[in-house]
């Protein structure tokens, strides 16, 4: 498999070469050249497979020869050596929890899956590489993990001082060894655009190997169609799922409906948004406009310019229609995700986090007017995560795992910088 870049400038790579560039030379984002087709027989014979071998299954092709076969395996069962449960919230709404993971959000599994792929590749690389990463909070603390004490590779991860939440700062600032939390003054768009910049800086590029984990990483976007699979071989239901999604850079529902043209069986995907509505507000009137971001209480989700959503336009051909007939899209105020929030745990005793109630109202709203199907919404967080917001809606304390009370004791440590390129260019040059 080769990828192309979607500037069309830079030439293809494959899957080692896209993987430690993060992001293509010309700036674009690198991108599949055709989508694997997984066999009808496969589908409906999924109850077969066991996780390992569906994830397996679905990776394969887009790796080619660049891991051998038992490496492969070993990443892949590595990645997902947790659970994956679709779980029954009331009639017509399941959800799928992906916070089983080590730092409690999906994040696990494409930095599991990447951080294990990058140290394969630079095994026998005479320079360290550095791998800088923008978080909007649960991206730093999964990079954090995936790759702490992996030889050959330091992390940088930036992230906006003040808003993120407790656990998740915890998460970044605490690990110590390999990984360095930058505490940048500004918001995530601010640091995501920082990071770009060092990728774009050809002088620095010459000093220091960089590589991205950001979600355009395709190391890190390709391993999250696995739980797309997952849920399809937990549905009993006789009409196929409408899939609701929270989310803010896109990676995320971008993965599933890559899975979607390759096979797996969907009614429809809802990318669920807070007030950061650009994408719902393309898909009324097909004019896209970036916007700073607004903070919210759903804040992995604050971003005003999705980076992945080019890729999105690419899987459609750029053809807004054929793209509005599989993806609709909301955007979700933060008192309605307070209100349901709160309804969702006193009527179905079920416990969101604020992204997992946003993806439950989009769902919620396109079943209403679409009575006859069922749906999944994605829960991408556990709401222990974020206490600080979940506490007060339902006015109850929410029970901490033991790993999460021992997080909150531990000191972090931060070093502190500006919103601005050269602030983070002289720290990469002097550290
Ligand atoms: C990152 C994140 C999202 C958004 O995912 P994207 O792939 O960026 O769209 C949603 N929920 C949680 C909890 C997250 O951490």
């Amino acid at each position: 498999m080769l990828y192309y870049s979607t500037n069309h400038i830079s030439p293809k790579v494959n899957f080692k070469e896209a993987t430690v560039k993060g992001q293509a030379p010309d700036k674009g984002l690198y991108f599949p050249e055709s989508i694997p087709q997984l066999s009808e027989d496969f589908i409906r014979n999924i109850d077969k497979y066991s996780k390992e071998e569906i994830a397996f299954m679905v990776i394969q092709p887009y790796i080619g020869d660049v891991i051998h076969k038992n490496e492969l395996e070993r990443i892949v069962s590595e990645t997902i050596n947790f659970e994956f449960p679709l779980v029954n919230v009331e009639d017509n709404i399941f959800s799928l929890e992906l916070f089983h993971g080590p730092t409690l959000a999906f994040k696990d599994v494409g930095a599991r899956f990447m951080s294990r792929c990058l140290s394969y590749f630079v095994k026998n690389n005479d320079k360290n590489i550095t791998v800088l990463v923008a978080t909007s909070g649960d991206t730093g603390g999964a990079v954090a993990n995936g790759f702490y004490d992996v030889d050959g590779v330091d992390v940088i991860i930036l992230y906006p001082s003040g808003k993120v939440s407790t656990v998740q700062e915890l998460q970044l600032t605490t690990p110590g060894k390999n990984i360095t939390a930058l505490e940048i003054d500004g918001t995530f768009d601010e640091c995501q655009l920082m990071v770009k910049q060092a990728f774009a800086d050809e002088g620095l590029n010459k000093k220091i190997l960089l590589s991205s984990a950001n979600s355009i990483n395709i190391a890190r976007w390709l391993p999250q169609q696995f739980y797309y699979f997952f849920a399809y071989q937990q549905w009993k239901e006789k009409n196929l799922p409408v899939i609701s999604v929270p989310s803010g850079n896109f990676g995320n529902i971008c993965a599933g409906i890559l899975a979607h043209l390759s096979g797996l069986p969907a009614q429809h995907f809802i990318a669920a948004c807070n007030a950061n509505n650009v994408v719902p507000e393309y898909l009324k009137t097909e004019n896209y406009l970036p916007k700073p971001s607004i903070t919210t209480l759903s804040n992995a989700m604050d971003v005003g310019s999705p980076s992945n959503f080019v890729r999105i336009l690419e899987l459609f051909d750029q053809k807004f229609n054929s793209l509005r007939n599989i993806m609709s899209s909301y955007s979700i105020s933060d008192e309605e995700t307070k209100i349901v929030l709160k309804e969702v745990f006193l009527n179905k005793k079920y416990l969101l986090d604020p992204h997992g109630a946003v993806a439950y109202l989009a769902l919620k709203k396109y079943l209403q007017d679409n009575p006859l199907h069922k749906g999944i919404f994605l829960e991408t967080a556990h709401p222990v995560k974020f206490y600080d917001v979940v506490e007060p809606i339902i006015q109850q304390t929410v029970p901490m795992p033991g790993e999460i009370n021992d997080l909150i004791k531990m000191k972090k440590h931060s070093i502190k910088i500006e919103a601005k390129y050269d602030a983070l260019k002289d720290y990469l040059l002097t550290k």
